[in-house]
């Protein structure tokens, strides 16, 4: 589909001062140092969970989840503070074949060549969608924090060079089946799957702009907020559901980014009507089960310091969104599963794309027939095995 191209990137929902967002505010590092949140922590991080016999909670369905994350866990860690593995921020001397001699740098007469061949090698490396912005700095985040590692400090300052001018955008397509199962653990597994080609795809592209003679900072949910970054370089707009929506999975995806003074080109911010549709339709809210997230107008009101301030959009209460996973034990994904954008391609469904951006007047309509037609109903987890 067609998008319209606006010169806004994730500036458009900034209606304050904006910080530096503190990592350890993450929900998911909160438990380790706010007194208030550290019993649910230990359920959610530290307890182990015993499968139950349950369809998508049995022990092949846990082990899917385990072995699905296990790229991201084992070489990247970008959940728990990037900066190592594949996520690296140097080349770290694990590379078997004979590399450049130190020094070598192409010349870049045409950032635009450049452009389209990095977004050629990011596709290579498994990237679904790629996409180019300058480093909007407000969006790093101020300082890391690091849950790997006993010896190394928890936290640190962030700061990225200036001629890191550019940030490259990957989007990792999830499995549209397995995401069906939601809460359930099947779609969990699609989700580990997407921050293992993450950290794969990212890191990859990162190391093949040093072999260009350039710097790369490969990086998945660390370092800095992933979704202002990726609507900046036009891969989609922010959604009611707190998520990324891209014009051609939808919420379907993961996020990596990498970091770069390879001089490239900027792609355009999009718009294709996710946020007027969003006015209408509140189907992430309504299955939503912790009622993370709102319902009716915008506000740029945090509701924990989870949430950052000077944001116009509907923000996520993380606190009960965690709530509802360690009591799952497992994540959960049904803000994507019910989504109307979250729909694979096809004729039907990339009309009623077209009609979202370009009649909008039609948008409770195509909100009933969503409904109508059952699309982002649960299904019962044993079907993944049978299918
Ligand atoms: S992941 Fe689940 S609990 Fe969290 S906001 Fe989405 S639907 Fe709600
Ligand atoms: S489910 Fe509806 S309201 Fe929620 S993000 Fe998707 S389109 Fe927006």
């Amino acid at each position: 589909m067609k998008v319209n191209l606006v010169d806004k990137g994730a500036s458009r929902y900034v209606v304050g001062n904006v910080e530096r967002f503190d990592q350890k505010n993450e929900m998911f590092n909160r438990p380790l140092w706010e007194p208030k949140m550290m019993d649910l922590g230990r359920k959610f991080n530290e307890e182990e969970v015993m499968p139950r016999d349950e369809p998508g909670y049995r022990l092949q369905d846990k082990a899917l989840v385990n072995a699905a994350w296990h790229l991201e866990h084992s070489f990247a860690k970008g959940v728990d503070g990037g900066k190592m593995g594949l996520y690296a921020w140097e080349w770290h001397g694990f590379a078997s074949t004979p590399r450049v001699p130190s020094g070598l740098r192409i010349t870049v007469d045409d950032p635009m060549k450049v452009t389209r061949a990095i977004k050629k090698v990011a596709t290579l490396f498994g990237a679904s969608l790629v996409g180019v912005c300058e480093l909007d700095r407000r969006w790093l985040y101020s300082y890391a924090y690091f849950t790997y590692g006993e010896d190394s400090e928890p936290v640190e300052k962030i700061e990225i060079p200036d001629e890191y001018a550019y940030a490259i955008v990957i989007a990792i397509e999830m499995d549209y089946k397995a995401i069906r199962y939601s809460p359930a653990n099947p779609a969990a597994g699609a989700t580990g799957v997407g921050y293992s080609k993450m950290a794969f795809s990212a890191g990859l592209l990162a190391e093949y702009i040093r072999g260009l003679g350039y710097q790369a900072i490969p990086c998945g949910n660390d370092t800095a907020c992933s979704i202002p970054i990726a609507i900046d370089a036009g891969l989609g707009e922010l959604a009611k559901s707190g998520l990324l929506i891209t014009s051609e999975f939808g919420p379907r995806v993961r996020l990596a980014k990498v970091f770069t003074d390879l001089p490239l080109v900027p792609d355009r911010p999009i718009e294709f009507g996710v946020w007027d549709f969003c006015m209408r339709c509140e189907k992430c809210a309504e299955n939503c089960p912790s009622g993370a997230i709102m319902y009716g107008e915008l506000t740029e009101k945090p509701n924990n310091i989870s949430n950052r301030e000077g944001l116009l959009r509907w923000p996520i209460n993380a606190e009960k969104c965690l709530a509802f996973w360690a009591a799952n034990g497992t994540d959960c994904c049904n803000c994507i599963r019910v989504c109307p954008f979250n729909k694979p391609s096809g004729w039907l469904h990339d009309m009623v794309r077209w009609g979202v951006k370009n009649v909008r007047w039609l948008n409770p309509f195509f909100v009933r027939m969503d409904d109508l037609f059952g699309y982002g109903k649960e299904v019962n987890a044993d079907r993944f095995w049978g299918e």
